[in-house]
């Protein structure tokens, strides 16, 4: 690990250059101690357009568009290697930018790199398809590039949700102009520099920090734009689907997740906790697929939750750079005030705070953004609590009587993006993973991630899949070819 990296300078990637934007600035604050990281200026719409300008032109360029599929991937396998190579300098600047621990940034620093190369050999590997032909001809479906697509990223997690974006699109044949969150713009600048490195050519991908309605907004309107691949949060998701039905564009969305977590009376207890402590405080729950509601069944509940409320309060929430920290500080002041505001609305709807739901206080504790590792229990499945996406380290505790209760009242949410199943009987946990709407189900294990599996959600938290083979599709479309084997005179013309 180094010691301490230069922050990236006031410089944004624009169109394959480096300067300085136009439109408001941002600065990076560290949530440990709140000390300043960077100040960033943002792009302006002027700064957009240009970037849109150069990605047409380069997306255009025959000298990117006659690539063959493996001479795109080796652009790729050099940025992983990049990456693979800048990893101490990757998990340093985002530990600073978004305050989570050092060991999870290299863990997603290490899973960019991975993302890049599984895109390399997904592009360099995939197949066209010859379709059954009902006539004298040869049908063939073959797949293009969309031209210019936009990424825009949350702050949680920006250097693997960024790989998700840019490896599929440009592994496809895109440009991509990525749009980071304000919060966190560091670390997808970093990104820039390693891409830059790497020798991709100049106007393929522009990084433009800056704020959602200004940079983001046109992104979604500007009639050259594509595609655009959001995650983040289900209001600008919405929003950001009505502009795009407009011009009828697709567009694919993560959203945000309120996942059920599931116990069965018959489960591993120990390895039980072990995953629902790391499924909801892990990533201090900033985490879109957090499991952040607990059905517990009836029979175990009260020595289950004891040894449950036991171990959260065991957690060891500190500064990002110790190892032993397990709970980190949040992203932010005003994302700390939202979490807080949830837990003060769950007491007034009756609930009680059974671990945490305070600061931590005294020594470095007071300079950073830190909350306790929450559990509430005693609250109606109406409250707010347990209807709405946290998105901080809160668990909501339920007991269950029997399978149709438990499957109404998991379901009975607007989200659907994940759930997990603890039982030893891997026949009921299929049952009720097939039951539960939710586009992942981790069964005795949680927050397993692997590129090779599709990811996304239903309901409410999104539309389409990130991940897998298909996830390079996602920024094609499709062409059919008919071509005539007869050599026949079509006999409508009667000649
Ligand atoms: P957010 O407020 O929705 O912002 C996400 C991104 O959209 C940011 O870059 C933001 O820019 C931008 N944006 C804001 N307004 C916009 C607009 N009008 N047009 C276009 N872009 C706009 O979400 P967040 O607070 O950053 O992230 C937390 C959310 O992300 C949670 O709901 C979480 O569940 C979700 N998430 C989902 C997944 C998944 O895979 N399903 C993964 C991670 C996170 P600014 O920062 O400048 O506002």
């Amino acid at each position: 690990m180094l010691d301490k990296v230069d922050m990236p300078k006031d410089r944004l990637y624009i169109g394959g250059e480096w300067r300085k934007g136009q439109g408001a600035e941002i600065t990076s604050v560290f949530p440990a101690d709140r000390s300043h990281n960077a100040t960033v200026s943002g792009a302006s719409a002027a700064d957009v357009e240009e970037a849109i300008a150069r990605a047409q032109d380069a997306a255009d360029a025959a000298s990117w568009k006659r690539l063959k599929p493996h001479e795109r991937a080796s652009f790729l396998y050099k940025i992983s290697d990049g990456i693979s190579r800048n990893i101490d300098r990757i998990s340093y600047i985002q530990t600073r930018d978004t305050g989570k621990t050092l060991g999870e940034t290299r863990a997603l620093a290490a899973s960019a790199a991975g993302t890049f190369r599984y895109f390399a050999a997904v592009c360099e590997t995939e197949e066209e398809k010859i379709t059954p032909a009902r006539g004298d001809y040869i049908t063939l479906s073959r797949w293009e590039p969309l031209g210019v697509v936009a990424a825009i990223t949350p702050w949680n997690s920006p250097i693997a949700s960024d790989a998700q974006k840019l490896a599929p699109a440009l592994a496809a044949g895109n440009a991509v102009i990525l749009k980071p969150a304000s919060w966190s713009p560091l670390v997808s600048l970093e990104l820039a520099r390693i891409i830059d490195e790497a020798g991709l050519p100049k106007g393929l991908l522009s990084v433009l920090p800056g704020s959602g309605s200004v940079v983001g907004d046109l992104l979604v309107t500007h009639p050259a734009v594509g595609k655009v691949s959001f995650t983040g949060g289900t209001a600008v998701g919405r929003s950001l689907a009505r502009k795009a039905a407009e011009k009828l564009m697709p567009v694919s969305l993560e959203l945000g997740g309120k996942s059920p977590t599931i116990v069965f009376e018959d489960a591993d207890i120990d390895q039980t906790i072990a995953g629902i402590l790391f499924g909801i405080f892990s990533s201090s729950g900033q985490s879109c697929i957090a499991g952040s509601r607990l059905y517990v069944q009836r029979s175990i509940y009260k020595p289950f939750l004891e040894k449950l409320i036991a171990r959260t309060k065991a957690l060891r929430v500190g500064h990002p750079f110790e190892s032993s920290t397990q709970v980190a500080p949040l992203i932010h002041e005003d994302h700390r005030n939202s979490v807080e505001r949830f837990i003060a609305q769950a007491r007034r709807d009756r609930g009680t705070i059974l671990a945490g739901g305070q600061r931590p206080a005294g020594g470095d504790y007071n300079e950073g953004v830190y909350l306790e590792p929450t559990i509430i229990g005693d609250v109606a499945p109406g409250a707010e609590i347990c209807r709405e996406e946290v998105f901080g380290p809160v668990l909501t505790v339920f007991p269950f009587d029997d399978e149709d209760t438990l499957i109404r009242d998991a379901n009975d949410n607007e989200y659907g993006l994940a759930c997990g199943i603890w039982t030893r009987d891997v026949v009921k946990a299929l049952r009720i993973g097939a039951a539960i709407k939710a586009g992942t189900v981790w069964i005795n294990t949680y927050k397993q991630f692997s590129i090779s599996t599709p990811f996304g959600g239903m309901k409410a938290s999104g539309m389409g899949r990130e991940k897998g083979r298909d996830g390079l599709r996602a920024y094609m479309q499709q062409k059919s070819y008919y071509i005539d084997t007869s050599g026949a005179l079509h006999p409508w013309a009667g000649l």
